[in-house]
């Protein structure tokens, strides 16, 4: 399909205008052209009609038909997690101009990584599985960069009661938060910036810190946990369409404890250094030194089952950090020389859908993340995918 050269009066508009007039106007044709011309031409719709060349067009006037590719939106991400990351890098990589916030120190959302004691310790996500073919052609980038590596394969558990399922098992090389590091290259990525108000008016939004500082966009896409995105319409007055807002709500997560211990010497946890306990307290244990990422020997995370930590969520660090060692005590080996807690109110949804993500065009908003596709890393990664392609 070929496009025929934008009336004049429109190219006027397109110049003298910012990118946002552009995008209102043709959004069907920047798609379209999107689709034709590829996704690496990344620059503004400003081109000579006779020399309609990718690499030219940033100078020159007026614009051709071509260059109405790159017809672009600002769009703003709530959330440096796997889905936000995913839907950043793709709508950036159409042309769009994608400012993500995150309340967190550190990229990678519920992939965290934390260091102490000389030790560095997973302690959200463990590992990720690979199912789909999108997810697989990232896999191979990342393994590519040495991002990631596999760890085993297969279920492990204390008496190996489960078969192997012969799917590998990855982790980042120097830690889950690692795979979020290294996809926030060249993102527009400001941490430690926690939204706490949201407006819509005039076909656009604006995004408050507590502090007032302020983002603007003419698109939004939330990704944090889903109770707390739609916590957070509802404080800033924003009302949803009746069935989006019901599905969002039916969404549910369990909490976790995080535990990571540092022993006073190397774990007796069998090799490959993990598994699944699935017992009433514990629901997995792992030595990060024998998954290749702590230096020292004795790095442990434990994890508690989510009706452990519905039990004692309100509980003391003390209490719960002596419960889970109590429980943990024949797979630990030695006497811990340290720890510390970390408290996941929303670690996995407990009632996914699969969706992908779930979009509301008249509010130019998208929600995204593991609870729309499955709750899993690799459901929030393509659920990323989905919401860019729902926004882009
Ligand atoms: C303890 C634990 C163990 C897990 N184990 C595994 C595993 O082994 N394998 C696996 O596949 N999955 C595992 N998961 C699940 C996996 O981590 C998630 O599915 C995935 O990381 C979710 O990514 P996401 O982008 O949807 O959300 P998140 O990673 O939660 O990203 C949302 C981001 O939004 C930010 N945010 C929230 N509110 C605001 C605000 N108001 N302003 C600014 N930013 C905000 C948060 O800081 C966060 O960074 C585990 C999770 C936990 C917690």
């Amino acid at each position: 399909m070929r496009f025929n050269s934008p009336p004049a009066k429109a190219v006027a508009n397109w110049v003298n205008n910012d990118v946002r007039v552009r995008q209102r106007r043709h959004p069907e044709l920047a798609k379209d052209l999107y689709n034709q011309f590829g996704k690496s031409h990344r620059q503004r719709p400003i081109i000579s009609t006779e020399n309609c060349s990718k690499t030219l067009c940033a100078s020159q006037f007026p614009p051709c038909s071509l260059c109405l590719i790159f017809i672009m939106a600002t769009i703003l991400i709530l959330g440096a997690g796997l889905s936000g990351l995913s839907a950043a890098r793709q709508l950036q990589e159409q042309g769009h101009e994608v400012t993500i916030v995150d309340k967190g120190r550190g990229i990678g959302g519920r992939m965290a990584t934390r260091r102490f004691e000389g030790g560095i310790f997973d302690h959200g996500a463990q590992f990720f599985t690979v199912r789909s073919e999108a997810f697989q052609a990232e896999l191979e980038k990342w393994e590519s960069q040495k991002v990631v590596g596999e760890w085993f394969q297969g279920f492990p558990t204390p008496d190996n009661r489960k078969p192997d399922d012969h799917y590998p098992r990855f982790r980042g090389t120097t830690g889950m938060t690692g795979i979020g590091k290294y996809l926030a290259q060249d993102l527009n990525v400001h941490l430690s910036t926690e939204i706490a108000a949201l407006s819509y008016e005039n076909g656009g939004w604006t995004a408050k810190t507590a502090s007032g500082e302020s983002f603007s966009s003419e698109k939004l896409l939330l990704t944090a946990p889903v109770p707390q995105s739609l916590a957070l319409l509802a404080t800033s007055g924003v009302s949803l369409p009746t069935q989006a807002r019901e599905t969002l709500q039916s969404l549910h997560y369990e909490p976790c404890f995080a535990l990571l211990v540092q022993l006073e010497k190397p774990s007796a946890i069998p090799a490959p250094g993990a598994f699944f306990v699935e017992g009433e307290t514990i629901y997995w244990i792992a030595d990060n030194s024998q998954k290749g990422i702590s230096s020292i020997a004795g790095s442990v995370t434990i994890h508690s089952s989510g009706t452990f930590a519905k039990q004692h969520y309100n509980d003391s660090e003390a209490t719960v950090a002596s419960l889970l060692l109590d429980a943990t005590k024949q797979w630990l080996g030695s006497e811990p020389k340290s720890w510390q807690l970390r408290r996941w109110r929303y670690s996995k949804p407990e009632n996914p859908i699969n969706i992908g993500a779930l979009h509301v065009p008249e509010l130019n908003v998208c929600f995204a993340g593991d609870a729309l596709n499955g709750a899993k890393i690799e459901g929030a990664f393509t659920s990323g995918l989905k919401a860019a392609d729902l926004l882009g």
